[in-house]
């Protein structure tokens, strides 16, 4: 290990991202990332990298989405406001921040293969988790990671992406789009039974893909401890049997206690061990890339906050993350459920 090596840490940001105004009300506002770029200017003015994104071509759209989506969405330009589903509405630019949302995602990766930095957040909106192939949904319209995920493998040939995904809705656009392939292993914790009420144990992937999607889904009572100790023990193991090359990871902040869609007990000290078990994982794998990629998060200072103590913790010295996760009760009975149902496929447990 570098002792005291800093890691560069690249920030994908745009103001065109605020082009994308879903209505007055509408709680995934531009508000949201006015309030964290005011904070990157404040705190991290010089410790960061800028990268600058640029808008995705329909090609890399179409990756995983539908050239009849797509061109549905490109059409709500003609529009002041278009509703892609009920919690989905448009106006006649959001399609410019959708197209920027991918853009930056896949431009953040881009900036950790040429070596700009060694670990990238991409602070974009809209979201992307919830995105299907041939449908908006969720406050999302293009899967920003799905397609992430899809350019990495087909342009640079990684096989083997992990993608975590600790926002407190399960990511039902991402799990669908990978659920019968190996070469993408979701792992998602989220609220049992809330919107969008899939993302259940029994989902463990089809075909080819069985075991390579892992759903925690949490019940009430967690506390940040449960929650570290059960993604520090899954995630171990699949950094140890499936070995990933890169990890793409959904960081929703409505998980916090503040959030009104979340309402659990997290706080940023979740935040702050999960970065750290991403560092971790990142050392363990050889220094592979991982980008995060903003997904929800809806009440402004505790969203600051959180994005906050992600970064202190990615621009801090290498030598100084290592974090331990001890055992919790509720955790290590998450973790036996989840050996439980996966044991037999003998994908990432021992
Ligand atoms: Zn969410």
């Amino acid at each position: 290990m570098d002792q005291g090596k800093n890691i560069k840490v690249g920030i994908v940001r745009d103001d065109r991202y605020m082009l994308h105004r879903p209505g007055l009300v509408h709680p995934e506002r531009p508000d949201r990332l006015k309030a964290i770029y005011k904070m990157l200017d404040k705190d991290f003015a010089s410790t960061v990298t800028n990268i600058q994104p640029e808008l995705a071509t329909l090609e890399q759209i179409e990756l995983v989405h539908t050239p009849t989506y797509v061109r549905k969405v490109l059409r709500t330009a003609d529009r002041d406001f278009t509703n892609l589903a009920p919690d989905t509405p448009v106006c006649s630019k959001s399609y410019i921040a959708a197209l920027l949302a991918v853009g930056g995602c896949i431009k953040g990766l881009q900036a950790m293969l040429s070596g700009r930095c060694d670990v990238c957040f991409a602070l974009v909106r809209p979201p992307g988790h919830h995105a299907q192939r041939d449908r908006g949904e969720g406050f999302c319209i293009f899967n920003n990671l799905g397609v992430t995920a899809r350019f990495s493998n087909e342009r640079y040939g990684f096989s083997r992406i992990l993608i975590v995904d600790w926002d407190i809705h399960h990511g039902n656009g991402i799990q669908n789009l990978f659920y019968g392939e190996k070469d993408v292993f979701y792992v998602s914790t989220h609220y049992r039974g809330w919107y969008p009420h899939t993302g259940d144990w029994g989902e463990t992937g089809t075909g080819e893909g069985l075991g390579y999607t892992v759903n925690l889904p949490l019940p009430k009572n967690i506390q940040d401890n449960d929650l570290l100790y059960l993604y520090s023990q899954v995630l171990g193991l699949v950094m140890k049997n499936y070995r990933p090359e890169l990890i793409l990871v959904a960081a929703g902040f409505d998980g916090h206690c503040d959030d009104p869609m979340g309402r659990t007990h997290l706080t940023e000290m979740a935040y702050k061990g999960l970065t750290e078990l991403m560092l971790d994982l990142q050392e363990a794998g050889g220094n592979l890339p991982v980008l995060l990629a903003l997904e929800g998060g809806y009440h402004l200072p505790s969203l600051v906050s959180s994005v906050r103590t992600v970064i202190n913790v990615l621009s801090g010295k290498r030598s100084n993350h290592r974090a331990t996760f001890p055992p919790t009760e509720l955790g290590a009975e998450l973790l036996e459920k989840a050996y439980q149902i996966h044991r037999g496929y003998h994908v990432w447990t021992d």
